[in-house]
C-alpha cells in the first residue's frame, strides 16, 4: 500500500472522498484484499469474507472489489485467461506469473523502474503506468 501509511486509513479517507458508505462488509472485503499476498480472485476473497459475513453474496463482494478498483484502492490484474485478479499494492513494483500455478509474485527492481517507454508508444498513448510481468515456473512449481 502507500509508502508507510497504514491501509485502513487509506481506504477509511478514500471512501469518504468518494461519500462511499464504510460499511462492515466492505470494510471486511478490503482487509481481506489488503492481507492478501497473492493477488486474489474475487472468489478467493469472497471465500474469506464468507467465514465472518456468512449472508453476503459473492456478487456483492466481486462489485465491492470493482469499485475499490475504480476509486484508487486496488488494481486489477489479468491473469492467463483465469478470473480477474485483484491487487492491493498500489506502489510501482512488477509481477512474476507463474504459469503452472498461476501465482502472481510482487517484486521490485530499480532497474526496470527506469526502462524508457518507447518514442512511439509516447507519441501515440499516454502512459500511466509501467509494470513488467515476467512469466515462468514459480519455486514449487519449477520442482
Ligand atoms: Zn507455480
Ligand atoms: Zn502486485
Amino acid at each position: 500500500m502507500m509508502n508507510g501509511t497504514n491501509p485502513m486509513d487509506v481506504f477509511l479517507s478514500k471512501c469518504r472522498q468518494r461519500n462511499l458508505k464504510i460499511t462492515p462488509q466492505r470494510t471486511a472485503v478490503f482487509s481481506a484484499l489488503a492481507d492478501a499476498e497473492d493477488h486474489p480472485s474475487a472468489d478467493a476473497v469472497y471465500q474469506k469474507v464468507k467465514k465472518e459475513f456468512p449472508n453476503i453474496s459473492f456478487d456483492t463482494v466481486n462489485r465491492t472489489l470493482i469499485v475499490f478498483s475504480e476509486i484508487g484502492l486496488a488494481e486489477v490484474v489479468e491473469g492467463q485467461g483465469d478470473p480477474r485478479r485483484f491487487d492491493p499494492r498500489m506502489e510501482n513494483h512488477h509481477h512474476f506469473y507463474c504459469v503452472t500455478c498461476g501465482k502472481i509474485t510482487d517484486f521490485f527492481s530499480e532497474e526496470l523502474d527506469k526502462i524508457e517507454i518507447p518514442t512511439q508508444i509516447e507519441q501515440d498513448f499516454t502512459v500511466i503506468s509501467k509494470r513488467m510481468v515476467l512469466k515462468g515456473y514459480c519455486t514449487d512449481c519449477r520442482k
